[in-house]
């Protein structure tokens, strides 16, 4: 059978390589190309950017992104199992595919990339959420990436896009949406992947915004967010009392109630009651 790339159809580079999935390493592969092309284009324009991948296991998100343009994607992959099917991609594309064999906490890939550079990623599950916030709170803003694309649980991709209010709402759609654009963009049901998953997938792109949304400084912000979540349940007068001693004043000059809950406030006032804190004497 033929396929859209002239490459083998992914379920004999399957076969052929013994690539069966290990669950401990988060693997649910995508076999149908039209639907990793999709993925791939929603990541936007990729000619002219250079693209990381983790986990490009036998490589069906890896050939959109190539079909799809990019001038070169840089994959990390932990399991070695992958590398002979990686290595026929890199040779049907020449000198676009580079794939390092480690881990992705371990490694920064930054050191063989030339920006602008896009995130693209069918992320295993149980390094995703990590990475994500390592992604979102670099030393500096703007940070090295231009958008990223993933994918997630569908319930962490709700966490990531959530707006105040809701059960969703907690420090990762603040983390998130502090400094950048987050939509869910595609959500995927547990058939589109081999073994099938339990639960529903969906795919989150964000875009880094040049400045974030509302001044404050980084390590004020998720000092509050981490403590008004932690508690979610408590007011926030109580639930940020370790912050300062005039914690309620400083709520209130922040327009937050301090009877409220963290998760009924929205990112204007968090970043305010950050600012509010860092100008505050002790
Ligand atoms: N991209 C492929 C696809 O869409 O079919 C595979 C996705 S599968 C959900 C996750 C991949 O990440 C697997 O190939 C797995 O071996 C790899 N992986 C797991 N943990 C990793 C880590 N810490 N660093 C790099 N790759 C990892």
């Amino acid at each position: 059978m033929s396929t859209i790339d002239g490459l083998p159809p992914l379920r004999e580079v399957i076969a052929r390589h013994d690539l069966r999935a290990k669950k401990q390493l988060g693997q649910n592969f995508l076999l149908d190309l039209n639907l990793t092309a999709k993925i791939a284009r929603a990541a936007g324009d990729l000619t002219g950017c250079d693209v990381i991948e983790v986990g490009p296991g036998p490589g069906g998100l890896t050939r959109g992104l190539l079909a799809e343009g990019a001038r070169h994607v840089l994959a990390i992959e932990k399991d070695a199992r992958a590398l002979p099917a990686l290595a026929e991609i890199s040779d049907a594309y020449p000198g676009r595919l580079t794939v390092i064999n480690g881990d992705a906490l371990e490694i920064d890939p930054l050191a063989h990339l030339t920006p602008p550079i896009r995130i693209v990623a069918n992320l295993p599950y149980n390094v995703g959420t990590e990475l994500l916030i390592r992604w979102l709170t670099p030393a500096a803003w703007p940070p090295f990436w231009q958008s990223l694309t993933l994918m997630f649980q569908k319930e962490v991709a709700e966490r990531i896009v959530a707006r105040p209010g809701g059960k969703a709402y907690g420090r990762l759609a603040v983390l998130a949406q502090w400094r950048s654009d987050a939509r869910i963009v595609m959500t995927l049901p547990p058939e589109a992947f081999v073994p099938a998953p339990k639960i529903h997938s969906a795919v989150v792109h964000l875009t880094a915004l040049p400045e974030p949304r509302y001044p404050a400084d980084p390590a004020v912000l998720n000092r509050v967010v981490a403590a008004g979540f932690n508690q979610r349940r408590k007011m926030l007068r109580a639930s940020l009392k370790g912050l300062h001693p005039r914690i309620e004043e400083l709520l209130l000059e922040a327009g937050i109630a301090p009877t409220a809950r963290a998760e009924e406030i929205g990112l204007e006032q968090f970043c305010a009651l950050a600012r509010g804190l860092a100008a505050a004497p002790r």
